[in-house]
């Protein structure tokens, strides 16, 4: 598979993994559309989670990645899986969250790590991960780098808009891992790490990558578990099938957009926002209007100006009446995010996160057809709610919202009782240069 920026220029997988953006300051997108609905109905309900990665991995990048160094990667990458959860006739929860961070990230940010790894073993030279997040993204990066040898990695996050638990997962670790604690948004942090990118210096004098959801290597991998849960046939049958995406920066729908092209019978996406909606107006009004981003309980999810809209419009070729046939927005607000909380566990005993609670709420909106502005959900359908984060990330809001308290795995629990360690930035690119090259200019 190749890759294609928006000034034209084309980069192979390896190269598109290791420059993050493109040098005209675009995204890379895919130019192929493989078709692999043969490969994807050769998958059956026993087909373990890696085998459904590797041999996907295999298709999409050989003869870079062979299958037996495809089959390396996903077997480094996942020790966890993902999984499905019938809470009734009509919503399915597809949980993502039991890896090491208890997020959604981790899939596609261990596989990066192994993939980087891989192409790294035959160099001897060293890189710097620079990543900047509202909160999950750190987390799960920094545990899919923390001691790989021949990588740093450095995490930006917004000083005061991460919860006390995001905020230890990123800064306890140590070792190679270095958070920056920003005084700014997220928006702030992304916009930073775009400029360091970009800069002369740090080009020549550092080796700098990217691993949050802009880089390829982290987006495609997040195709996988799209594809694994619609394989599970004794639970999904043979019923229309739409999957609910609670999102951000766009990165986890952009994926299953792009398996979808690929031959994945899934009929359509939500794409499930708080009040950070400018995807779901642009979907209604065919104008995006990127704006500063407003606080909400589900934190990931606040994004202003999402990334990847760049990737689904190229996909689109601009057009918004081919994109509202498949995706369809719907926002939520906080009040509503703490209700859908509530109602999941009264009626199936079941703990969720915000960012799923906002996903649960938007899918029976979706399901009863009131805000679904082109075509309802047909009468058999079902549709699959990406439960991106564990409900103990989210421990106060949870417990706030459902009047119980969720059990607390035993890995969050651990990192609880570190210490933080972290450098304070302001906004400006000067103070990031300069930590970069006092730490790891050669
Ligand atoms: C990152 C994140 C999201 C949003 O995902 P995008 O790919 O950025 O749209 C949703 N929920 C949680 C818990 C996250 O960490």
């Amino acid at each position: 598979m190749k890759f294609k920026s928006k000034s034209g220029g084309e980069a192979s997988f390896r190269d598109a993994l290791f420059l993050g953006l493109a040098p005209d300051g675009s995204l890379f997108h895919p130019v192929e559309r493989p078709d692999l609905a043969a490969l994807f109905r050769s998958f059956g309900e026993e087909t373990p989670f890696t085998e459904v990665s590797a041999a996907t991995a295999a298709a999409l990048f050989s003869p870079e990645l062979d299958s037996e160094a495809a089959e390396r990667i996903a077997a480094r990458a996942f020790s966890f899986q993902p999984v499905l959860r019938r809470l009734d006739e009509k919503i399915l929860i597809l949980e993502l969250f039991h890896g090491p961070s208890c997020a959604f990230k981790d899939f596609a940010a261990q596989f990066l790590a192994a993939t980087m790894e891989e192409f790294l073993r035959a160099d001897a030279r060293r890189i710097q991960i620079l990543v900047a997040t509202s909160g999950d993204t750190g987390s799960a990066v920094a545990h899919a780098f923390h001691n790989r040898e021949g990588i740093d990695v450095v995490i930006l996050y917004p000083s005061g808009r991460v919860t006390e638990l995001q905020e230890k997962q990123l800064t306890t670790l140590g070792g190679n891992v270095h958070a920056l604690e920003v005084k700014g948004s997220f928006d702030d942090c992304q916009r930073l790490a775009k400029e360091a990118f970009r800069d002369e210096t740090l080009h020549r004098r550092l080796s700098l990558t990217s691993a949050n959801s802009i880089n390829i290597g982290r987006l495609l991998p997040q195709t996988f578990y799209h594809i694994y849960a619609m394989t599970r046939r004794g639970s999904l049958g043979e019923r229309p099938t739409t999957v609910c995406v609670p999102s951000g920066n766009f990165g986890n729908l952009t994926a299953g957009v792009y398996a979808r092209q690929w031959g994945l019978p899934v009929r359509a996406f939500i794409a499930a926002t708080n009040i950070n909606d400018v995807v779901p107006q642009y979907l209604t009004s065919g104008v995006f209007t990127p704006r500063a981003s407003k606080k909400t309980l589900s934190n990931a999810m606040d994004v202003g100006n999402p990334s990847n809209f760049e990737r689904l419009h190229e996909v689109f070729q601009g057009d918004v009446k081919a994109m509202r046939s498949v995706i369809h927005g719907i926002a939520m607000s906080d009040a509503k995010t703490r209700e859908s909380m509530k109602e999941i566990h009264r009626r199936y005993g079941v703990f969720v996160d915000p960012h799923t609670a906002v996903g649960y709420a938007a899918a029976r909106e979706y399901l009863k057809g009131s805000s679904v502005p082109v075509r309802g959900a047909r009468r058999d359908e079902q549709v699959i709610v990406l439960s991106t984060a564990h409900p103990a990330k989210f421990l106060d809001i949870v417990r706030d919202s459902v009047g119980a308290e969720p059990p607390i795995p035993e890995r969050l629990a651990r990192c609880l009782a570190l210490p933080k360690r972290s450098t304070v930035m302001g906004r400006d690119l000067a103070g990031l240069s300069r930590f970069l090259l006092d730490s790891f200019a050669k």
